[in-house]
């Protein structure tokens, strides 16, 4: 007997409940115009979308909460991400299991009530995880399952916002989803460009911040429980990667990460993965992985702030003031992206053993 796939008809159950949500006004789309900037030396299409009606929406910065705009006692945030779930935003639900011994884990889709792409969802844990917990094998696999199966009509990717400094601002875990629309995201082609021999080896991409890439190759003859352990083993791997980076930057250049040169503990702090800011990229095809020292990139003349989130390191950058884009323009994506990761370490060190030969 075939598994079943994981939230079978989604794509039109989504495209459904999406046009549903708009026209009953439970979903606010906001309108944006996408700017291609091509990166000359590295060959990457950034996208930056200018989103003016942005700038008036109070964000967690403001001391006026998160981005869901309800009214709330301010000692008590509400969850928007707990059952019982606004019914014009849900669109599925289901327990995935890695087995039939195992009692899974239970996910709902929901639509993103703010969103600046069409169809921007959710996959939300339906018991309550902190968003500052590792993925999961499992999630990890509910996810790239998500993907393959609208892959097969339209290509989406889904990003995972970590950490205090990432641009998550639910503290409930969640992976978010957006279709790509010419079926291509801006890093594809680069990834293919820099990917090793073994295409089993992580690797880090030749940027001026440091990122950690896995390509995503299971064997097609892959039971469900093999799937779940290659992609949970896949994600661990980078954050090992990531794990090592700081440790190394602790040594080598404590102020990138905001530590005091003269501390003599400070080769500890900061070392418990909860408290690491990272944002990972996943499509069928690859995980990418970026630590972060800030969430927020400051234009060179006027201070403004540029928000970065993981859809910054899928090419993709949002900006709410006319000032902010220009300067943005000025400097080209990659420097903004630069000032908001951590300094990249030897590329050959990243993913080399000791005796200079890949890891296997
Ligand atoms: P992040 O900011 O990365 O934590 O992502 C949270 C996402 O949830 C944002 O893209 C918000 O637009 C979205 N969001 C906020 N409140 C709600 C809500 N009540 N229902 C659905 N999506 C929401």
């Amino acid at each position: 007997m075939t598994t079943p796939a994981v939230f079978a008809g989604l794509g039109p159950k989504l495209k459904a409940q999406y046009t549903a949500a708009l026209k009953a006004g439970s979903l606010l789309f906001t309108e944006s115009d996408v700017v291609e900037l091509d990166d000359e030396d590295i060959g990457i299409p950034f996208e930056v979308r200018y989103a003016p009606a942005l700038a008036k929406k109070p964000t967690k910065a403001d001391g006026k909460g998160t981005n869901d705009d309800d009214a709330r006692p301010a000692d008590k945030p509400a969850d928007p991400f707990a059952p019982p779930y606004q019914q014009d935003l849900f669109v599925a639900e289901e327990t995935v299991k890695e087995d039939d011994d195992d009692s899974g884990e239970s996910f709902a889709i929901l639509l993103n009530k703010f969103c600046v792409t069409p169809r921007h969802f959710l996959l939300v844990t339906k018991e309550f995880r902190k968003q500052t917990t590792p993925l999961s094998p499992l999630e990890v696999f509910t996810a790239w399952s998500v993907l393959k199966q609208l892959g097969a009509r339209e290509k989406h990717l889904a990003f995972f916002n970590c950490g205090d400094e990432s641009g998550a601002s639910q503290p409930h875990k969640h992976l978010q989803f957006i279709p790509i629309s010419n079926g291509m995201a801006p890093f594809d082609s680069f990834i293919d460009a820099h990917k090793p021999a073994k295409p089993q080896t992580p690797f880090q991409l030749p940027l001026p911040y440091a990122n950690f890439t896995a390509l995503i190759d299971p064997p097609s003859s892959a039971s469900r429980p093999d799937l779940v352990s290659y992609l949970g083993q896949r994600f661990v791997e980078l954050l090992d990667l990531m794990i090592d980076h700081r440790r190394r930057l602790s040594l080598s250049d404590p102020a990138a990460l905001g530590l005091d040169a003269d501390a003599s503990e400070q080769p500890t702090r900061g070392i418990r993965l909860s408290d690491m800011s990272y944002n990972v990229v996943l499509t069928q095809r690859y995980l990418h992985l970026v630590p972060r020292r800030r969430e927020k990139y400051l234009t060179a003349r006027s201070s403004l702030p540029v928000s970065i989130n993981s859809l910054g390191f899928a090419g993709m950058v949002l900006v709410k003031d006319e000032r902010a884009l220009d300067e943005v323009k000025e400097v080209g994506v990659l420097e903004v992206l630069k000032q908001v990761g951590l300094p990249p370490l030897d590329i050959v060190d990243a993913h080399l053993g000791e005796d200079g030969n890949e890891l296997a």
